[in-house]
């Protein structure tokens, strides 16, 4: 896509975001689902793949691209982005990266239209900042694959059409080798998926638990290579951080542009709040911290794109961006005062929608372990 296709997607998210979505933000918060006329509009502009593959149906943007495209999506409620990201990451991006051309051709069209819904099934009870300890498990059955075991917190689940689902294949190997990646229809007998679940925020965005009884699938359903299924999670896994330490930059705006107006307008003793230094001050943390998570996120991405740093860069902008969005939140309910903590305050919103960025893709710890010993491995130290 030559720069100025982009600038004229980038320009039309803006206008539905801004124009059409902002203003149903509460709906969507009462009713917990985004309505069918918003994903039809979705569908319409081709949402739901741009950050898959153009031959199968996708815009197919660059990671710089696709931050862009974040930081606008960003500035509205977050169920709005994840009722197309996993088609567009961590679902779609191991079929779009590693599947063969038949699952291709067979998936990732009606992903990219929006006909299918796919969820990425990587989290267990006792395997969450440690995914290699799952314990779902796929046995070879002659021509085909027997999968066992339960995932949970599954965004999208409720409305999925497949599952990417991650299962150990060797039960003699430990950690991450011996896990192989499949792709489940939800349709396939002794697939499950449990009641959604009830979340302090983001209210819209679906979770549950997804059961997997003596699922039975063909040889065809396994993606890639036998027992390389964690790198494949790992690697969109790290795609996955820059994308949402971008939708962060875009609430931090967002919150910054609430609290800035609110400021300006409420009154008292006569005179704006605006007109306290403190208050200023508040605005021009967030303002400061907003500039330079925004040009972190650009410049890693564009590493990103090179190849120079697909891994520590991601985890790090993700670390910064989703701490600097829960100071912001937290600091544009403070500028409210007693209505930033009322419902139905944008701001009071935010503030609970902001605090998943910290704990999902990998906590803000998982982040830490992941920069410090990517730097300690890089200047020589041995593995313990
Ligand atoms: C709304 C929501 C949507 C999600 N969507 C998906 C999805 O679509 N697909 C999917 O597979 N998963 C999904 N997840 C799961 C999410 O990625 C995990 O919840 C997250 O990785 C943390 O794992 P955990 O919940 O098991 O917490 P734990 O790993 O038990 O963490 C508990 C605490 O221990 C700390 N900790 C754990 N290990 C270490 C360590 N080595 N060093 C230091 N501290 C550590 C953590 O940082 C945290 O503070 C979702 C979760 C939520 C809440």
């Amino acid at each position: 896509m030559d720069a100025e296709d982009f600038r004229q997607i980038k320009d039309a998210v803006r206008q539905l975001v801004r124009e059409e979505v902002v203003p149903l933000e509460e709906r969507i918060e009462d009713e917990d689902r985004i309505p069918d006329q918003l994903r039809a509009q979705i569908a319409e502009m081709g949402l739901f793949g741009y950050a898959l593959p153009e031959e199968y149906g996708g815009l197919g943007v660059t990671m710089s691209e696709d931050v862009e495209l974040a930081i606008e999506f960003g500035y509205t409620t977050p169920a709005f982005r994840s009722l197309f990201g996993t088609n567009n990451g961590i679902s779609g991006q191991v079929i779009a990266r590693f599947g063969d051309e038949t699952q291709k051709k067979k998936y990732l069209p009606g992903l990219s239209a929006g006909e299918l819904i796919g969820s990425f099934a990587l989290t267990e009870a006792e395997a969450g900042s440690d995914p290699s300890a799952l314990r779902t498990s796929a046995r070879r059955d002659g021509d085909s694959w027997v999968i066992n075991g339960s995932k949970r917190y599954i965004t999208n689940a409720p409305l999925a059409d497949l599952f990417v689902v991650f299962a150990r294949t060797n039960p003699e190997e430990k950690g991450g080798r011996g896990i192989s990646s499949f792709v489940v229809e939800t349709t396939t007998p002794g697939v499950t998926v449990g009641p959604k679940d009830k979340k302090m925020g983001q209210s819209g965005a679906w979770t549950a638990e997804v059961f997997f009884d003596d699922v039975h699938v063909p040889a065809e359903a396994l993606i890639g290579e036998e027992g390389r299924g964690y790198a494949k999670a790992l690697t969109v896994l790290s795609r996955g951080r820059l994308h949402i330490a971008a939708l962060c930059v875009g609430m931090a705006q967002r919150v910054l542009d609430e609290s800035v107006a609110y400021a300006a307008a409420a009154k008292q003793g006569g005179a704006p709040i605006g007109r306290f230094q403190l208050v200023q001050a508040m605005l021009a943390e967030t303002h400061a911290e907003l500039l330079a998570a925004r040009s972190m996120v650009i410049d890693v991405a564009a590493r990103y794109d090179s190849g120079e740093d697909t891994s520590v860069g991601p985890s790090s902008a993700k670390l910064f961006c989703s701490e600097m969005v829960a100071r912001a939140t937290d600091r544009a309910v403070q500028v409210h005062g007693g209505l930033g903590y009322l419902r139905t305050t944008p701001v009071e919103r935010f503030y609970r929608d902001a605090r998943l960025y910290r704990l999902y893709e990998g906590t803000s710890e998982v982040q830490k372990v992941i920069i410090g010993g990517a730097l300690l491995r890089a200047a020589g130290m041995p593995r313990g």
